[in-house]
């Protein structure tokens, strides 16, 4: 059985890790980038406790190596820029397990390590299409050390490319994309903070939010968002150091310490921050009429709001690894079913992340008001759904 996976990022490495232990089973994963690839060096990441619950169940070994790059993931507190507390929760109040803070580079590196030989990088696909030979059966072309090369007859092809997933557009055509009204920025900094920050903390002043927190080795992460307009670029004078000191600033207070120590970071450092638009594209795991599977980004599109977006590749990675490897010892190759089984699994977990994760970004649009938005997510309903996105992920597969 041939099976290519398409980008060796989150998803497409746990994929390939899987699937290469499985008899019979002829695993490429493409990567475009090279080996060493630093391109997401400066930015963090706070991985969701139901993905490590995910991976723990599924790939032991490799949570174990995640874990061992990552800082533990336990708490979470939200106040305003001037120091008023206005939200404190203990992962443990909701799920009995932590999550992880991570570098993206070093969690690409662990990953990509672990996915071994699996993985083939510097290439540039040319050319993804239906085989001609079996419709349901795909073909793909790249480019790699100036050479051409081909696979055709392809069992099950993995999209596992990220949010502007090639593979999508060729296959299925391009998602609608729709932009939530929120700009956000990403750096990584040393941390000279003294003990200011640790764990995963948001600091609002207005709709206006910081959030940071640490990771490995000695870095902080710190991201900060304020609203746009939903379809307007971020226009340069916003990303200023004075735009920035301004809208952090608390007009009838003096920042907090760990405001204060944030606010001169960010000013700092705007040469080296990266900045996005919060958007969401549909989901869809599957091809309608042909054996092709999209995971993660490439599947689905959510605001980064509750550090969903990696958390989900994982999720998505881990059932659809469990249900392949479930249903190749079985015997079972109608290829033709997996992505639907796939499909079943995920769709509606899927809709509820996406959903949540839109709804708790409530106090990040313009005009909103943090206090009452912050308390609304001390009451039993968003700490109810939180329960449910923290622990419900969807394992272990019942018998078939
Ligand atoms: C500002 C920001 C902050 C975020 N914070 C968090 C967070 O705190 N927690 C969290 O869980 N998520 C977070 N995310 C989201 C998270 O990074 C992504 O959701 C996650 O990386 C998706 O994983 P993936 O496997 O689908 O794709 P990716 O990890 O993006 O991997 C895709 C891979 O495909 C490769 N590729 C792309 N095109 C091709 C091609 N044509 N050929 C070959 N290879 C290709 C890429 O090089 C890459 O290696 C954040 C995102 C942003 C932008």
């Amino acid at each position: 059985m041939r099976v290519v996976i398409v980008g060796a990022g989150v998803a497409g490495c746990v994929m390939a890790r899987s699937l290469a232990r499985l008899d019979g089973v002829e695993v490429a994963c493409l990567e475009r980038v090279a080996r060493d690839d630093r391109s997401e060096a400066g930015t963090g990441l706070n991985v969701g406790p139901n993905a490590v619950k995910a991976l723990k169940l599924t790939d032991p070994d490799l949570a174990e190596a995640v874990t061992q790059a990552s800082f533990a993931w336990t708490s979470w507190r939200i106040s305003l820029t001037d120091g008023t507390e206005l939200f404190r929760l203990k992962l443990e109040e909701v799920t009995d397990n932590s999550g992880w803070r991570i570098r993206w580079s070093e969690l690409y590196r662990v990953l990509r390590e672990a996915a071994g030989a699996t993985v083939h990088y510097d290439c540039a696909i040319s050319d993804i299409g239906r085989d001609t030979s079996d419709p349901r059966k795909t073909t793909i072309a790249w480019m790699q050390d100036g050479k051409m090369r081909t696979i055709d007859k392809i069992d099950l092809l993995i999209a596992a490319d990220g949010r502007y997933s090639g593979v999508r557009r060729a296959i299925s055509g391009k998602p609608d994309i729709r932009h939530t009204g929120v700009a956000i920025s990403r750096v990584l900094v040393p941390d000279t903070s003294n003990g200011l920050i640790d764990d995963y903390e948001q600091w609002f002043n207005g709709p206006k939010r910081l959030l940071a927190f640490r990771v490995p080795p000695d870095h902080i992460y710190i991201a900060c968002a304020f609203p746009i307009a939903a379809d307007a670029d971020i226009l340069p004078h916003l990303k200023t150091p004075e735009a920035l000191r301004a809208a952090y600033t608390p007009t009838n207070a003096p920042p907090s310490a760990q405001a204060q120590w944030m606010i001169e970071q960010v000013c700092a450092n705007v040469a080296d921050t990266h900045w996005a638009r919060m958007q969401e594209h549909d989901a869809l795991y599957r091809a309608a009429d042909c054996n092709v599977l999209y995971l993660g980004d490439a599947a689905h599109g959510m605001v980064p709001t509750l550090g969903q977006g990696a958390t989900q590749a994982i999720e998505d990675a881990a059932v659809a690894a469990q249900l392949i490897t479930q249903r190749h010892s079985q015997g079972r190759s109608d290829v033709a079913s997996w992505p639907k089984d796939i499909e079943a699994l995920r769709e509606k977990r899927m809709r509820f992340v996406m959903e949540f994760s839109l709804a708790a970004t409530d106090t990040m649009l313009e005009g909103a008001d943090p206090i009452s938005g912050t308390k609304h997510k001390t009451a039993a309903p968003f700490v109810n759904r939180l329960k449910a996105l923290y622990n419900d992920i969807g394992l272990p597969l019942t018998s078939p």
